[in-house]
């Protein structure tokens, strides 16, 4: 079946004035080229969806209210240093308030079938942003924010968060870690920031056994990561069936990011891109939200998400997904086996 996908992105310029500095890695160009590329490639291939600002309410079914509060006192003034890698200027948090808010309107979106498939090109990320802590460049957890209106707004009882940023999204993680309607599903390199994302971090309570860490060897290479999405991803949502699908889209795993730098190439995004859709396909059709996390290589942020959105707005028969077969990945994909056979959630 081919289905002709409408593609909604997340955009706004008011994205581009968190400043968190000229030296930052997370810098306003990354937007900038984002946009310049889809005004390039894509404009007539997808719809633009204007972002709001999420409520205090919305907010605050993550983080606490006084951390809220302390986004908030930041309003105004040139540079606040809410962690030592996270400084932010006057107008930052505007910019996070609408990266929650443009998620959330993604979401709206897509749950009213006005999409199909949503791209939220926000900043800052989110992955890392805990309930009363800025940390890794993220400030509002967004995906966090959109999963759990998904769940109260819209009445969605499972869903499924795959991030694959290099980095663990240790704040996705601490959020849902006993909840058993959330699985969380990780790849990334745990010799980075923030170190947590152990294959023994499996979820505790309700949860135990719906939080997939899947640490990866920095020499990763795109086939490696392919066998791996594929044997682990594949029968995650056969058996969980989400039925929403959020995606941590960082590209900072791409051999040319200053930060992450595997061996990963832009085609790599482009089959887990194509991977994931057709596992959303199978999962009933499932709405599928890309969030923008990492990627700090401009031109290998522009080049990995041009290959997702290749995929996302292409309408004609799909190619097979190769099946390729890497020492790496075996070794990878029979660790996480062995790890969570005892949970039976995705295993059996
Ligand atoms: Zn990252």
């Amino acid at each position: 079946m081919n289905l002709a996908l409408k593609v909604g992105i997340v955009r706004d310029v008011r994205y581009l004035e968190h400043k968190p500095g000229i030296v930052h890695p997370e810098s306003p160009n990354r937007l900038r080229s984002l946009y310049r590329m889809l005004d390039k490639d894509f404009v007539d291939r997808v719809i633009t969806i204007e972002p709001e600002m999420a409520t205090l309410e919305q907010l605050e079914q993550v983080h606490t209210p006084g951390y809220v509060k302390q986004i908030l006192s930041t309003a105004g003034r040139d540079f606040t240093t809410l962690a030592p890698d996270t400084p932010v200027s006057a107008n930052t948090y505007i910019a996070a308030w609408l990266a929650a808010g443009g998620c959330i309107k993604a979401m709206d979106a897509l749950l009213t079938d006005e999409c199909r498939v949503c791209f939220a090109m926000v900043r800052p990320p989110g992955h890392h942003a805990l309930r009363d802590r800025a940390g890794g460049f993220c400030i509002f957890n967004n995906l966090g924010v959109a999963a759990k209106y998904a769940i109260k707004r819209h009445g969605i009882k499972k869903v499924l968060i795959v991030d694959w940023d290099i980095h663990h999204g240790n704040a996705l993680q601490d959020l849902f870690y006993s909840d058993n309607n959330v699985l969380y599903l990780s790849s990334h390199y745990m010799g980075w920031y923030p170190h947590t994302g152990d294959w023994e971090e499996t979820g505790e309570g309700e949860g135990t056994g719906y939080n997939v860490n899947i640490p990866v060897p920095k020499e990763l290479e795109d086939n490696d990561i392919l066998h791996i999405y594929r044997d682990i991803l594949t029968p995650v949502v056969r058996r969980f069936k989400p039925e929403l699908i959020l995606v941590a889209a960082g590209f900072d795993a791409h051999q040319r990011d200053p930060l992450g730098r595997t061996r990963l190439s832009e085609k790599a995004y482009y089959w887990l891109a194509q991977l994931v859709l057709q596992l959303a396909d199978a999962a009933k059709g499932a709405p599928l939200l890309f969030s923008l996390e990492g990627g700090y290589d401009l031109w290998a942020l522009v080049n990995s998400v041009r290959e997702v959105l290749n995929v996302l707005t292409f309408d004609g028969r799909r190619g097979r997904i190769p099946l390729v077969s890497t020492r790496v990945g075996r070794e990878v994909v029979e660790r996480a086996r062995q790890v969570h056979a005892k949970y039976g959630v995705w295993t059996s």
